[in-house]
């Protein structure tokens, strides 16, 4: 074989010595609590379908009855002929959701990103990025060609630092709205406030926060009552909203400049119509119940309250991801494989989609899940990790621990 097929061999070599080798498992059936994973059954901590809504029947009843109009495919891009009128109408029905003044449909949130960050910057302009945002987020900056440069977590002084001295003609602030793999929530108002001081952009991923927070799942703009011409609001249609797709709002004039120059949303060709119908059932639901965003609340404190004397430390978050940070690789891994094996199932987030000795436990709580289900997690854990703290000379394990992940952050 070729010295190039034996490079990229050695490579998965290494990543499986590493323990950073990941594997697919293959899930039978529609998204909800109970997965069935690899022919095993369990219930899941898992997905990103916060409110429950990826097997709704409502959403169902509409994605067929878009079907039935509008058969299966796009067809074309959007620019050609393949921007349909439901997607036109869930465009509209986004904007008003959110309050902005328009909205664009994409295929999904990593091309958003790809084709906005680009249309707005480029080489000589100026990228601010948080140190935790989403890969999609940076290879958008990435691509632009702009100055690319990482802020430390949610650090608004160092942000401040930058804008004050930048001479760059445009400046852009990006940060995902609600943390992908932390689940805290970005200090949007005071980053705001720093792009009306220096005269700069703020685009908000808000993959996590749209239909989770604020009133009615609004987003993080609404969990802070946000408004601005500067913000580019994007929101992902494939976790919360049960669906597909993306969409990125904001002032009227950069919405249509996204519609001539991102690249993403012009050289595409345009999501099936149904994926459209089915985001007008979701609107819908959202707008007239909120009981799924109050019960996803109340499993937050119920797993926070359950987890309290844990000797890994569960990260303050009041969204559905929770983070049990455990810093070791292979410990991440063995836990999973514990949980697993007492028909659970939370998947260990490891480097590089987490910063180095924080490998974690990413659970995703769901309106969907009900208080017993959490309390049988919460049981699960107690008992895993009584296993790898048991009879460690009366000291305090929970204390060492969370001590020890403290320092290697
Ligand atoms: C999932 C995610 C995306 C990508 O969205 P897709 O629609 O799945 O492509 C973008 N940003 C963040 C923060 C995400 O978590």
């Amino acid at each position: 074989m070729s010295d190039l097929m034996d490079q990229i061999s050695a490579q998965l070599m290494q990543l499986q010595e590493q323990k950073l080798f990941r594997k697919r498992r293959v899930v039978d059936g529609p998204q909800g609590p109970l997965l069935t994973i690899d022919g095993k059954p369990t219930l899941a901590f898992s997905n990103n379908d916060y409110l429950g809504l990826a097997n709704h029947p409502a959403l169902i009843a509409a994605a067929r009855d878009g079907l039935e109009r509008f058969g299966v495919g796009a067809a074309s891009s959007a620019l050609i002929s393949g921007h349909s009128s439901e997607c036109e109408a869930l465009e509209i029905a986004l904007a008003g959701f959110v309050g902005m003044p328009r909205a664009l449909h994409f295929s999904n949130g990593y091309m958003a990103n790809m084709g906005v960050i680009p249309a707005l910057v480029g080489p000589g302009d100026l990228v601010l990025s948080d140190r935790l945002n989403h890969a999609c987020l940076i290879d958008g900056a990435r691509l632009s060609g702009a100055e690319f440069r990482v802020y430390p977590h949610n650090d608004v002084a160092k942000v401040e630092q930058q804008l004050a001295k930048s001479t760059h003609p445009r400046k852009l602030i990006i940060t995902d709205g609600v943390f992908s793999m932390d689940g805290d929530i970005a200090p949007l108002p005071e980053l705001l406030a720093l792009c009306e001081k220096y005269d700069a952009w703020l685009l908000v991923d808000d993959a996590h926060g749209f239909g989770v927070l604020g009133p009615q799942g609004r987003g993080s703009l609404a969990h802070f009552g946000l408004a601005s011409w500067r913000v580019l609001y994007m929101g992902t249609l494939g976790k919360a909203a049960g669906v597909s797709g993306a969409f990125v709002a904001g002032d009227a004039t950069l919405i249509e400049w996204l519609v001539q120059r991102a690249r993403t949303y012009v050289f595409t060709t345009a999501s099936p119509p149904m994926l459209a119908s089915a985001l007008l059932a979701t609107l819908k639901l959202l707008e007239t119940e909120d009981w799924r965003q109050q019960h996803l609340r109340q499993l937050v404190q119920q797993l926070h309250d359950g987890l309290a004397t844990l000797p890994w430390q569960l990260l303050p978050s009041e969204t559905a991801i929770q983070a049990l940070v455990v810093g070791d690789n292979q410990l991440a891994l063995d836990l999973m494989a514990d949980l697993l094996a007492q028909g659970i199932w939370v998947p260990a987030i490891r480097p590089p989609t987490v910063p180095k000795g924080t490998a974690r436990l990413r659970i995703s709580l769901s309106a969907a899940h009900t208080t017993e289900q959490v309390d049988q997690l919460i049981t699960a854990l107690h008992a895993a990790a009584a296993k790898y703290f048991a009879g460690e000379d009366g000291k305090a394990p929970a204390l060492q621990s969370k001590e020890k992940i403290e320092e290697a952050s």
